[in-house]
């Protein structure tokens, strides 16, 4: 819940238990991007998104083969030790909107991303168990590659070449 610091995450169960929940849940919001994008016609960054998605697939197939010879505990979801009221990844559902334009769509990745990482970072520093600290740290290695992938768009993101703008005056309009 809204603590200011998760408790502790002690045993590798509960660890991959929260890691496949932060993956899966980031996986539903990055096709949900992508298909606001696609919606407003911005291909490219529907390709991001889906690129982002595949790549939270990948992770939460690896986290799983992790977790294949473990039982995983059974948590309710209002239990769990991150501080958001959704995994850190996920984000809210009021930030994911029709009307959501290149750079909104990205900061709204990079929050997600930038929240998984630093989840999987504390987790990395605080947990009394070796293995669970281990890779909690390439995760949050992992993660911090997609923060960089996203900031890298939004650096690259022509401020000229928003949503509005392109309606107003198509670039490869006649003049
Ligand atoms: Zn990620």
């Amino acid at each position: 819940m809204n603590q200011a610091h998760p408790a502790v995450i002690d045993n590798l169960p509960e660890f991959l238990l929260h890691a496949i929940t932060l993956e899966r849940e980031s996986v539903d919001r990055y096709e949900e991007l992508a298909e606001s994008m696609a919606v407003h016609n911005n291909p490219g960054m529907a390709e991001l998104f889906h690129k982002l998605a595949h790549f939270g697939r990948l992770h939460a197939s690896e986290i799983e083969q992790h977790a294949a010879a473990l039982v995983l505990p059974d948590i309710a979801p209002w239990n769990f030790k991150w501080s958001t009221p959704e995994g850190p990844e996920s984000g809210t559902r009021d930030g994911v909107h029709y009307l959501m334009d290149q750079r909104e769509a990205l900061e709204h990745a990079l929050y997600n991303e930038t929240q998984g990482r630093d989840f999987y970072a504390s987790v990395a520093s605080s947990s009394p168990d070796e293995e669970v600290r281990e890779l909690a740290a390439q995760f949050s290695r992992e993660e911090s590659e997609h923060v960089a992938i996203l900031e890298s768009w939004l650096t690259r993101l022509d401020p000229q070449n928003t949503r509005r703008l392109e309606d107003l005056d198509p670039p490869n309009s006649p003049d």
